[in-house]
């Protein structure tokens, strides 16, 4: 038995499937009755932004949340883009025929340098860390 909405909202009503209807199942598809007050919870609509369907998490939500936060990126995208960066800004570090990045450098050697550095570096991006 599901306990929550395809939203992630929780359902009050456990073994029903559904707190505003009789909700029933047909070939494997959720179906709520006409008029149900939680029916949208289950339904994805369009974004009126970027046109891809979402999720809504709350009623009268129009957009996305990728158009809502525009800024908002996945943490393991953002150090990805703060190395890049840092591998561009810096001259690559060779030690006999050796040739080490210098984001790799930083990370080994100087973990908590790495952080803060890439911390800051979100703050200056104006990022928001999933
Ligand atoms: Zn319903
Ligand atoms: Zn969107």
């Amino acid at each position: 038995m599901r306990t929550q909405y395809n939203n992630g909202d929780n359902i009050n009503l456990l073994g029903n499937g559904c707190d505003g209807c009789n909700i029933v199942m047909v070939n494997g598809i959720l179906c709520h009755e006409t008029g149900c007050p939680d029916e949208w919870r289950d339904l994805e609509i369009e974004c009126s932004e970027c046109r891809f369907e979402f999720q809504p998490e709350n009623r009268d939500q129009t957009i996305c949340d990728g158009c809502q936060h525009p800024n908002r990126i996945d943490e393991a995208d953002a150090i990805q883009e703060y190395n890049n960066m840092l591998d561009e800004t810096n001259p690559v570090l060779t030690i006999g025929f050796l040739e080490f990045n210098p984001s790799r450098v930083l990370e080994e050697l100087d973990p908590i340098a790495h952080h803060c550095g890439f911390i800051d570096w979100c703050d200056s991006m104006e990022y928001e860390i999933e």
